[in-house]
């Protein structure tokens, strides 16, 4: 099953307009001379600088997303962003559940599936993040952790073409600490297995699954290589427009 790689760079809360604006204008430049032609690219400001970032990429192949978003279209709810704006501005993904917003902000899978079911609504792809903290780990419980939250908070409308999963281990996120490359694979096949019980076997063998989590240019070959990681979330590394673009010419064919 070939599932076109996927390498979003999620920038959270980082950057001001003249950086960020030299930022993705370096990741387009790059991207454009990268001999991985056949990828997908995507990068994830912050609100503040998601049309700056639009207006710095067009004309190349990199897309842009958002890293959150209301579950409502629209209304009283104020300093949310819905998925109807960020879709009028020009993403064509949003990151939701990331492990942040669920430890920052109380998110719970059943607000993320709210979110997920309306960007899908709203005409966007989104990035569903799940992944276990070190104390579940410990305990054994990573695989029933990640069932969990991919029952709560995939969404009924959720298709192989509008959704991407990101298994994201907390405890692996800007630590510089890594799963073993077969840890990572099995979690990977197992999250496929879920999907397929969730939304079919035919969705599951096409649905990208991305690993993220301390991914940088030194482990990414290794890691997107192996046969269920179809792209990575990558954070810190997507500040450095050389590691970002690094980790694209890592990947699989
Ligand atoms: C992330 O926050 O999605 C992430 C993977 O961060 P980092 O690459 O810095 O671990």
């Amino acid at each position: 099953m070939v599932r076109k790689t996927l390498i979003a760079g999620n920038w959270k809360m980082n950057g001001h307009i003249e950086d960020g604006v030299a930022h993705a204008k370096g990741v387009a430049l790059e991207v454009k001379k990268a001999a991985r032609k056949d990828c997908e690219v995507l990068i994830c400001p912050p609100f503040t600088l998601l049309m700056a970032a639009k207006k710095a990429i067009k004309g190349s192949k990199v897309q842009l997303g958002a890293q959150d978003c209301h579950f409502d279209l629209k209304g009283a709810h104020t300093g949310d962003i819905s998925p109807l704006m960020l879709k009028d501005l020009g993403c064509q993904y949003v990151i939701v559940g990331h492990s942040e917003r669920r430890t920052d902000h109380g998110e719970t899978n059943e607000l993320i599936a709210k979110k997920a079911y309306s960007a899908i609504e709203a005409g966007l792809k989104v990035i569903i993040c799940i992944g276990e903290t070190e104390k579940e780990r410990d305990e054994n419980k990573t695989i029933e952790v990640c069932t969990a939250q991919i029952m709560g908070s995939v969404p009924s409308n959720s298709t192989a073409q509008n959704t991407v999963i990101a298994y994201e281990p907390v405890w692996a996120i800007g630590t510089g600490k890594t799963p073993t490359a077969e840890d990572v694979e099995e979690v990977h096949a197992s999250i496929r297995k879920v999907i397929a019980k969730k939304l079919g076997r035919a969705n599951a063998n096409k649905m990208r699954i991305l690993y993220g989590g301390s991914m940088k240019p030194s482990n990414a070959k290794e890691l997107l290589a192996l046969e269920d990681v179809d792209g990575g979330l990558i954070g810190g590394a997507s500040l450095k427009v050389a590691d970002f673009t690094a980790i694209i010419e890592s990947s699989k064919q």
